[in-house]
């Protein structure tokens, strides 16, 4: 293999690339070109276009290469050198530490931080700072998801088995994912599954790519997946459906959630979701009649102030047809962000300690203080959840410092503009990243960060297989490794322990950290992956193999059964009214990534999708006297935003669809309701009410 192998920048896919030395050496053109690997199960030679395109991150034309500061919030950003910028930032935290406590300062991680990032994020709050108050953007992301799993198996591990036993299922329901946009190649597997006479199932209220290469495609209203899901469920017991022998042998709870479905009879349901009866049966008779089905959430079904009870429901469905815990089926999350797997147990939750510990469990804490040189009763307890931690920002008894590293809530947190207010109020905001992202914009440092093909690390990506990604370049001449960062204001506040800065050293401590946890990483070392090409946690010795499919015994509940848990149908937070009439759904589109921080700057993806839009149905168009290509004013109870409108029938017509990747007056987060999940803390990003009309064009 000539060149480097790694990993893609982007979603939790990780398709597999090899970057090798560009034929073009001017200094502006990409250092690096990509060729999709076919030896990565993932994606087997294929890459979506931010893939195909990631190499010109690297040769982004306003990419930071030296810390910058600010005198007074009013004063600009100016360049400054290492030394003066972590001086700053060590002695300002240690001044509000002083004077306020170790939870006057917070940090905020992401999804897409390596293993080791995360995991030294995790002990650099709990361990340098003393604070309590970390947490990070993956929170927005698949926790509902998470918490559900969690609830149901024990554990969370992203899908029930290697992506490629898709192919060899007869049904596939997928609920409230678009991964014709979000992960393409991803769709190579669903496709060999249909091929082999498979069917696919799409729950989304839009008729999204994905829908369209569906067999079956139930278009509910949004907010009312659980009552669909209930509603399959009740047909799937009413029509003898239901794997009686598995349901006695390897779960609990079955007969309070029979109990609980009873009254989801299909017209009701209908009437609940919009979705027809007939449609209801073929789905279940689909899954329930192939030998081999796997149900599957993503951010569609997940991110409600009812997301785990959601996700919660369509296990239970998957439970009742006998799924999970048998080879070739089972019930999954398809995870979004880069490392939203990884970064989900290595301790940059608010709740967590490495190897997906629980932060209030003593033990646990007895492990990772042995591990890390401190006394357990020196780590703090659990903090605040993310949007909890954004929202206390500045305020009385909130903190007033933020590390943020990998994220930009500027664009990307609920209600937008009330975080914008929040890091306002802050005394000290400081960032790392590679670009100037909204949120490093409003910081008073901003530490410039190596990125994905600049740096080595592990990735775990959707289906719970630790990857390596590998250096390929170096870092332009002033920028710096998180790990360095993190390794250098430790030793200025003086912490205990150990800060190595080398990801290998990192992978080393993070195993011992894990050992004995339920993400237990101990027998996973570089070379294993290399060798293997990845490889499946938990692998708890050298010699374990990994665990592909984790659940085919037992599952991870202390009685090893599988829990059934009821719930019930509560719609969305906010209800359409007479001022806000139609529902408001958000997500992603092919061009662009998450805030659109890194995608927007690469030329292709930002010409693909220049701009923030809205779609909405004819008949509203038409109400509205809206045209294809007017500029249109979005408004909910927390503000405004301004899209391009899009008229289609792709969606419904109580309905509009808005992206979330632009900046300024085009996020669709100035519009979202911060509404709570109560189990997974998870904001209710999949539903508002709004009202639309035309505006004048900018
Ligand atoms: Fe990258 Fe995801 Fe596209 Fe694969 S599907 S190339 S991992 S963005």
């Amino acid at each position: 293999m000539i060149g480097t192998p790694t990993h893609c920048p982007y979603c939790a896919l990780q398709c597999g690339m090899i970057l090798s030395a560009a034929p073009d050496a001017s200094p502006a053109a990409p250092p690096v070109e990509v060729t999709p690997r076919d030896d990565v199960p993932a994606n087997q030679g294929g890459l979506c276009r931010k893939g195909w395109t990631a190499a010109e991150l690297l040769t982004v034309p306003d990419r930071l290469t030296a810390p910058l500061t600010r005198k007074s919030r009013d004063a600009p950003l100016e360049p400054c050198t290492w030394d003066e910028a972590l001086d700053r930032v060590a002695g300002e935290l240690r001044g509000l530490r002083d004077a306020h406590g170790p939870d006057a300062v917070a940090v905020f991680g992401g999804g897409g931080l390596t293993n080791e990032k995360a995991y030294t994020l995790g002990k650099f709050a709990r361990v340098a700072l003393r604070t309590s108050q970390i947490d990070y953007n993956g929170r927005f992301c698949m926790s509902s998801a998470a918490a559900a799993a969690g609830r149901a198996f024990g554990l969370d591990r992203g899908l029930p088995g290697p992506v490629t036993d898709l192919a060899a299922s007869g049904a596939v329901l997928l609920a409230g994912g678009n991964t014709a946009e979000t992960m393409p190649p991803f769709m190579r597997h669903l496709t060999a599954m249909r091929d082999a006479g498979g069917a696919l199932i799409v729950v989304d209220p839009r008729r999204t790519a994905t829908a369209r290469q569906a067999d079956l495609h139930l278009q509910p209203l949004p907010g009312t997946d659980l009552a669909l899901a209930n509603g399959l469920l009740h047909l799937a017991l009413a029509e003898g459906m239901a794997d009686d022998a598995y349901i006695a042998a390897r779960t609990t709870g079955f007969d309070m959630v029979r109990t609980a479905v009873n009254s989801y009879w299909p017209d009701r349901v209908e009437r609940i979701t919009g979705v027809p009866v007939p449609l209801m049966r073929e789905a279940v008779g689909l899954l329930a009649g192939a030998d081999r089905a796997h149900v599957l959430t993503a951010r569609g079904a997940e991110q409600h102030a009812g997301g785990t009870d959601t996700v919660t429901a369509f296990i239970n469905l998957a439970l009742a047809l006998g799924l999970p815990g048998r080879a070739g089926s089972g019930y999954g999350c398809l995870t979004g962000q880069g490392n939203g797997q990884g970064g989900r147990e290595h301790g940059q939750k608010a709740d967590q300690l490495p190897g997906y510990r629980r932060i209030d469990d003593p033990a646990a804490r007895a492990h990772v203080a042995r591990v890390w040189g401190v006394e357990p009763d020196s780590l703090p307890g659990p903090g605040r959840s993310a949007h909890e931690l954004l929202s206390a920002l500045g305020a009385p008894s909130g903190p007033r410092a933020l590390l943020l590293f990998g994220s930009n809530p500027v664009v990307s947190s609920p209600d937008a503009a009330a975080v914008e207010e929040r890091l306002a109020a802050l005394d000290l905001l400081v960032v790392a990243d590679f670009v100037p992202s909204e949120t490093a914009a409003r910081a008073d440092v901003v530490l410039p960060s190596a990125q994905w093909a600049e740096e080595s690390g592990t990735m775990t990506n959707l289906e719970g297989r630790v990857l390596r990604r590998n250096r390929a370049i170096a870092p332009p001449g002033g920028v710096r490794t998180d790990l360095w960062i993190l390794a250098e204001l430790a030793r200025r506040l003086d912490a205990p322990g150990q800060w190595p800065d080398d990801p290998e050293t990192v992978f080393a401590e993070l195993r011992r950290a894990s050992a004995g946890g339920a993400a237990d990483y101990s027998g996973i070392t570089y070379g294993r992956i290399e060798r293997e090409g990845g490889v499946f946690w938990p692998c708890p010795a050298p010699d374990h193999p990994g665990t592909p499919r984790p659940f085919l015994d037992r599952f991870a509940t202390p009685d090893g059964r599988a829990r059934f848990v009821p719930v019930g149908h509560r719609g969305p937070d906010e209800d359409v009214d007479a001022d806000y009439p139609v529902y408001l759904t958000t997500g992603r589109v092919l061009a662009q990534y998450q805030s659109g921080a890194q995608t927007r700057r690469v030329p292709a993806l930002a010409e693909a999708e220049p701009g923030p839009f809205v779609e909405l149905h004819p008949d509203l168009a038409g109400r509205l006297e809206i045209g294809d290509g007017d500029a249109v004013r979005i408004r909910s109870r927390r503000g405004a935003a301004l899209a391009t409108a899009r008229i289609t029938e792709a969606i419904r017509p109580d309905t509009v669809f808005m992206p979330f990747h632009w900046a300024g007056e085009g996020r669709a987060n100035l519009l979202t309701n911060p509404a709570l999940d109560p189990v997974s803390r998870m904001p209710e990003f999949k539903v508002c009410a709004v009202r639309l009309e035309p505006a004048p064009r900018p």
